[in-house]
């Protein structure tokens, strides 16, 4: 059964349960399965033959699951963009995508009202299901192609894995829906007929009103970044008390520290805690082990884990050549979660993807590690980083600071704090004299910058300089630069 069938299925069995909670908005599978169809039938009216993506735009709200499912349903891959990236990004990625043409939450409400009439068609397994825009080292966001095929293999390793029970989960949904991370709850919410509970902007601008939510949300599965169960683990009362269902922590994106995993163990001592890793590209999460205490007890840096069946994770050296147990190399990732590229970029794409042993692979660009069947993460390659979970090109910023006209030079560098990255400083020649204050002219350059880029990829330290000291080789040098910041 394909994952469309597998979601609808639900919308037949239990049509009045909750496929999703958003705020105080609730959205039954029944409503689903009728309300995407509708929309995957307005699509076809509207659209004829062209498949080209449909850009969906809005934050939580149920409609953008209903878009989701009716883009797919009507045979064209979906966008998700988040309203937290400003406009211009917005027009850059529709531009990007060859969206055919962009549905909010008010527009779906007014397709739906209109209720068409459906003719299901099946999809080929190598079909794009979605379109993931990520940070690209130039400036301009790449979008990631995810099939049919990618997203069934992820979802199967996992529904194995995990033995989730059947329309009786509740997944958290921490991360917007334009990463991929959410990729995780959403579709292994829905096709187990379990209940996505959306964690929205006005709860995390109140924590208060999410611990409140958290008490009555039922959760079973939470999914988050290690960054965010660290800052809910600021709230001494974030214990097994306020969610007492909770039998799991699912991780992805980003390092998780042992000492996370020590204190969730602790609180949480009916949930286990999971590590899985993986890049948009091989589809959300390749590899995963189960932290309990003894794996914490003996290791440190914590395993991110071992290949889903199916697929392989190798370490190489820069000739593409396996390198021994033990020794440090690319992590490339080659099986059926490996994505066919980036859409329109097959610059891009030739760079990051070939074949091994017949297999689909990708360079991760992260170095690894294999010990004892487990494979271990030991940072980037490139200028790649991960601020709070968030995957960010350091050239995607200092391009995008560039781009003002306030700015002759600049160079972004990560600022380390216990050893994980804390925030980004911008170090800046500028094009302009300064005017006012340091801290009102970094405040005005800071919303600029903020017409451009969303609010997370905001470096938080600026600092001017009248030129950049510079290599042998006539680059700016970024260890001098880096000394500057202390
Ligand atoms: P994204 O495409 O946003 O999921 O980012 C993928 C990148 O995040 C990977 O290539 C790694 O650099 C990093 N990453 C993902 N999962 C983990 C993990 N469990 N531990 C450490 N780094 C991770």
């Amino acid at each position: 059964m394909d994952l469309i069938a597998q979601i609808d299925r639900w919308g037949h069995l239990t049509p009045d349960k909750a496929a999703h909670l958003s705020g105080e908005r609730v959205l039954t599978y029944g409503e689903l399965l009728t309300r995407s169809n509708t929309v995957a039938a307005w699509l076809d009216a509207e659209l004829g033959e062209s498949r080209a993506p449909i850009a969906v735009h809005g934050h939580k709200e149920p409609e953008m699951l209903v878009a989701f499912l009716g883009a797919v349903k009507s045979g064209r891959p979906y966008v998700p963009i988040d309203i937290s990236i400003p406009t211009q990004r917005v027009e850059r990625i529709v531009a990007n995508a060859g969206a055919a043409l962009t549905l909010t939450p008010a527009r779906v409400d007014a397709i739906v009202a209109e209720g068409r009439t459906y003719l299901p068609r099946q999809a080929a397994s190598g079909d794009p299901f979605y379109i993931l825009f990520t940070s690209g080292s130039t400036g301009e966001p790449k979008g990631v192609i995810v099939t049919h095929a990618n997203l069934s293999h992820f979802v199967s390793w996992m529904l194995a894995e995990q033995h989730f029970a059947t329309g009786e989960e509740t997944f958290l949904n921490q991360a917007p829906f334009s990463f991929d991370l959410s990729v995780m709850d959403l579709y292994l919410s829905l096709v187990t007929g379990g209940t996505l509970f959306s964690i929205t902007k006005d709860h995390v601008a109140n924590l208060k009103s999410l611990y409140e939510a958290f008490r009555v949300s039922g959760l079973t599965t939470w999914v988050s970044t290690p960054s965010f169960a660290q800052m809910c683990m600021i709230e001494r009362s974030f214990t097994e008390t306020m969610i007492p269902t909770l039998r799991r922590f699912l991780f992805c994106g980003e390092t998780l520290a042992p000492e996370t995993a020590s204190q969730l163990l602790e609180r949480f001592p009916q949930a286990e805690v999971w590590n899985t890793y993986g890049p948009t590209e091989a589809t959300v999460a390749t590899t995963s082990v189960r932290i309990t205490r003894e794996v914490v007890k003996k290791w440190s840096p914590l395993p991110v884990g071992a290949a889903m069946p199916g697929t392989r994770v190798v370490i190489l050296d820069e000739k593409m050549e396996r390198v021994s147990e033990g020794e440090r190399g690319e992590v490339v990732i080659a099986g059926p979660n490996v994505s066919p590229g980036y859409l329109g970029r097959d610059d891009l794409t030739a760079k990051a993807f070939f074949t091994l042993d017949g297999a689909r692979a990708y360079r991760t660009g992260d170095w690894g590690r294999e010990r004892e069947t487990q494979i271990f993460f030991e940072g980037r390659m490139d200028s790649q980083v991960k601020v709070n979970g968030y995957r960010i090109e350091l050239g995607d910023l200092e391009a995008n600071l560039r781009a003002l006209p306030e700015i002759a030079d600049a160079v972004v560098l990560p600022v380390e704090k216990q050893g994980r990255i804390d925030a980004l400083a911008a170090i800046v020649v500028l094009a302009v004299e300064k005017t006012g204050s340091d801290f009102a002219f970094t405040a005005q350059l800071k919303a600029r910058l903020g017409e451009r880029l969303p609010a997370y990829m905001i470096p938080r330290k600026f600092l001017y300089v009248d030129a950049f000291p510079m290599t042998a080789n006539g680059k700016a040098d970024r260890r001098k630069l880096a000394e500057l910041l202390g």
